[in-house]
């Protein structure tokens, strides 16, 4: 007989793990597979500042650990597994993992699978991750107070990071390798006005310089093919995301960027019993608290649609105005 379980959560970043603490503790006995990449994106992160409760900071492959000893500690089961395949046109969903090698089935699903930053593919790039080498300003640019850091990119990201890196940084350089930027009017000046900001146009980066972190970059400046060094102690790539939603592509609603559409103040997707949280829903915000106040929202809605499925109730009929003040 096939596997079958109340709820699956697929992800296991803290979107993932935090709806597991709260489906664990609803007694879902929630199943949760890691993915890919378990613990998601803060395990390439080193010291996480922002998360609330750690003064000190912590390090974000054991904040991950944290949150999944505390689902575990509910009674979640926490399974390193890939889901490859999933139908959820029939009921209960079906999954299939690891390429097809186990099968299972749920009343409803939690999709946790987050987004991943794009990355420029230089090997140095990846070698210096997390020593100098950066997807996040948020997260790190506190690191690089009086420094001289790059971000490369042209678009909304790219400015916001540079602008937010400025109040660390001594001076930000943008790297893009055109020579205008597609970021809205606003953005751009306010990057324009930043004495702190100087941009390099038409230029691409050919290789990060250091040996065990960022000391400078290779350009080259992409009209006449001139290379030139130009040392920095942190790069910031900034070329967009990509929300992680191959395998739900034909089952769920997505918008034009691949995002998981969700009902607006919910984390119901275009298929009942389909929950979506974190960043595989949210291009605006992306941090690691909200995908966390997400998975519980995904939690809850899922509590609350699994307990109307066992016992239907009749709902109220919609008010056709808001009620106006006596
Ligand atoms: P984006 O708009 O796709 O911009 C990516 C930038 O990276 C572009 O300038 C692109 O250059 C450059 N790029 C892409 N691949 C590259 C490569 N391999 N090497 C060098 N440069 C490369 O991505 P985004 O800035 O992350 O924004 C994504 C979406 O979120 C957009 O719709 C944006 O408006 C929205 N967003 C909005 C806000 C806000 O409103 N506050 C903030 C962030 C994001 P080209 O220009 O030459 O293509």
């Amino acid at each position: 007989m096939r596997e079958h379980h109340r709820v699956v959560i697929i992800g296991s970043g803290p979107a993932g793990l935090t709806a597991a603490i709260y489906a664990a503790r609803a007694d879902l006995k929630p199943l949760l597979l890691e993915g890919r990449e378990p613990g998601g994106q803060l395990m390439t992160t080193t010291d996480v500042e922002n998360f609330p409760g750690f003064p000190d900071g912590i390090q974000g492959p054991e904040l991950m650990e944290l949150m999944r000893r505390q689902a575990q500690r509910f009674g979640a089961e926490t399974r390193f597994a890939e889901v490859t395949a999933v139908d959820f046109s029939v009921r209960p969903f079906w999954l299939a993992l690891d390429g097809g090698r186990q099968e299972l089935t749920a009343d409803a699903v939690i999709v946790a699978t987050g987004a991943s930053a794009k990355y420029l593919g230089l090997p140095n790039e990846l070698r210096l991750r997390g020593r100098g080498v950066s997807a996040c300003a948020t997260c790190d640019g506190a690191f690089f107070r009086g420094q001289e850091v790059a971000v490369v990119g042209g678009g909304d990201t790219a400015m916001e990071e540079a602008l937010f890196l400025t109040r660390f940084a001594e001076r930000v350089y943008v790297i893009h390798r055109r020579d205008q930027l597609r970021a809205s009017k606003i953005l751009q000046q306010r990057a324009f006005q930043n004495p702190k900001i100087r941009f390099i146009w038409s230029t691409v980066v050919e290789d990060v310089l250091g040996q065990d972190r960022v000391e400078g970059l290779l350009l080259r400046h992409l009209p006449t093919g001139a290379q030139s060094t130009l040392s920095v102690h942190g790069l910031f790539v900034a070329i967009g995301h990509k929300p992680n939603t191959e395998l739900f592509r034909g089952q769920l609603e997505l918008d034009e960027q691949g995002y998981i559409r969700t009902r607006p103040g919910s984390t119901h997707t275009s298929v009942p019993g389909v929950f979506a949280c974190g960043d595989v829903q949210d291009k605006v915000y992306r941090q690691a608290v909200t995908a966390a106040g997400s998975g519980c929202m995904a939690a809850l809605d899922c509590e609350r649609w699994l307990a109307e499925l066992a016992s239907p109730v009749e709902s109220a009929p919609e008010p056709v105005s808001s009620p106006t003040e006596s």
